[in-house]
């Protein structure tokens, strides 16, 4: 008998309603003559509510205390889903990450899975239970709880999958499957029935929300498929999987993050060192920076200017100010009102002029670009904020529709 692994999202669980749905769904599963694994996140914003919560006590909230914290919103999820489960007549048993065997690494907030000890999964599902495991988290060497980033269920859900040696792992969520852009902002998009690890990573770290990117990065690395679908339906789906490059698509999506700020450092000096010193201030507390942006030297001097996730935004824009106090120069400014837009897609490999078209459907559309980064698949371009739908729509009309 196959084991499957089922994760169910946040807006999957947002109310007892869709609790019992999720439930009639899992011991169907079960009853079709499957082990089911299931990972849950916690219930709708619950998350956002806790972070906001402890904003309201400390500018810079501890990163022990804040895992403890976060943990416990899916671990109402997971208690309320065996509750839902065994109201229907089948034997559920519910698993904090540390009950789970999920070890990671100490850093909080963050954290990385190091280890999946699965025994405690296996055994209780050899005693004909349905494992719930609660999702996002794990347990540091130390024995603290630790959270394993925004959208980490889905990391957990990979992991398991991949410890367990599931036959299928199935991401539910709030729309059908992966789409060629957010269908709840371009309704236009469709949907893409099979993608390669490759553009999904690609996708989820340019802030496509439906996959968490080190999810993605697990699976890839593990060679672990997964279907991501809608538990509201039973149609759609998106196998994510090794597939070859087919000939025909340049651009296979286009994606919006406008949880990106920048932080500028104007007028520091231009010397070696100086690059290393910035980015190795912010590497030492983890912050992760994406587009690096520097201006033409003038005098000995230039600007530099970088992004960063929205939710590190103040951490970051912290430790700039006391680095660019170091290094003497001018004036250090952050701007949250930015956004990104990026083009993916394994066909860019061979076809040049894909950048043209990008900043071309902008122009036309009236959008300024601020900065630009390219890889060998994707074109990322920092715009306003307020522009960000409008290029969106624009981007996509113009590769895609
Ligand atoms: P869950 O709570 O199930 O983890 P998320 O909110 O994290 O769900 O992710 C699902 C959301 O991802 C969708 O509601 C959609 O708005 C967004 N999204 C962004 N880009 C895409 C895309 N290319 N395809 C599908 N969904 C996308
Ligand atoms: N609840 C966590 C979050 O909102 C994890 C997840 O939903 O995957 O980020
Ligand atoms: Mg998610």
């Amino acid at each position: 008998m196959g084991i499957i692994v089922q994760k169910y999202g946040g807006s999957s669980v947002a109310t007892p309603e869709k609790i019992r749905r999720v439930a009639e769904r899992v011991v169907n599963t079960y009853k079709s003559g499957n082990k089911v694994v299931v990972v849950v996140s916690a219930m709708g914003k619950t998350t956002d509510t806790l972070i906001d919560l402890a904003k309201q006590l400390h500018n810079f909230p501890p990163t022990r205390e804040m895992d403890l914290l976060l943990s416990t919103g899916e671990i109402v999820s997971v208690a309320l889903l065996c509750i839902a489960i065994e109201n229907l007549g089948c034997e559920a048993e519910g698993l904090p990450g540390f009950l789970a065997g999920i070890r990671t690494d100490s850093s909080h907030t963050k954290a990385r899975i190091c280890t999946i000890d699965a025994r405690r999964i296996l055994e209780e599902l050899k005693n004909g239970k349905i494992v719930v495991v609660a999702g996002f988290q794990g347990i540091s060497p130390e024995e603290n709880i630790t959270t394993l980033g925004r959208g980490g269920s889905d990391l957990t859900a990979i992991a398991i999958a991949g410890a367990v040696k599931a036959e299928k792992c199935e991401i539910y969520t709030d729309v059908p499957g992966v789409f060629t852009a957010d269908p709840n902002i371009v309704p236009e998009a469709r949907i893409i029935p099979i993608i390669s690890y490759r553009e999904m990573l690609e996708m989820a770290s340019a802030g496509a929300k439906v996959m968490q990117s080190r999810a993605v990065e697990f699976a890839q690395k593990y060679h672990i498929p997964f279907v991501v679908k809608s538990t509201f339906a039973d149609n759609g789906g998106t196998m994510v999987t090794e597939v070859n490059f087919k000939e025909g698509a340049i651009v296979s999506s286009v994606t919006l993050d406008e949880k990106q700020s920048k932080i500028t450092f104007f007028h520091v000096p231009d010397r070696p060192g100086v690059a290393a010193r910035i980015f190795g201030a912010l590497g030492k507390e983890n912050i992760n920076v994406d587009i690096i942006v520097q201006n033409v030297s003038l005098q000995g001097y230039t600007d530099l200017s970088f992004t960063v996730n929205s939710a590190e935004l103040d951490k970051a824009f912290k430790i700039a100010k006391e680095t660019g106090n170091e290094l003497n120069c001018k004036e250090v400014a952050s701007d949250s009102d930015i956004a990104k837009i990026t083009v993916i897609g394994l066909g860019m490999m061979n076809h040049p002029g894909v950048a043209a078209r990008m900043f071309k459907a902008l122009a036309d559309a009236g959008i300024n670009i601020e900065m630009i980064s390219t890889s060998e698949i994707k074109i990322s371009c920092i715009i306003k904020k307020q522009d960000g739908q409008k290029a969106l729509k624009a981007v996509h009309k113009e590769f895609i529709e």
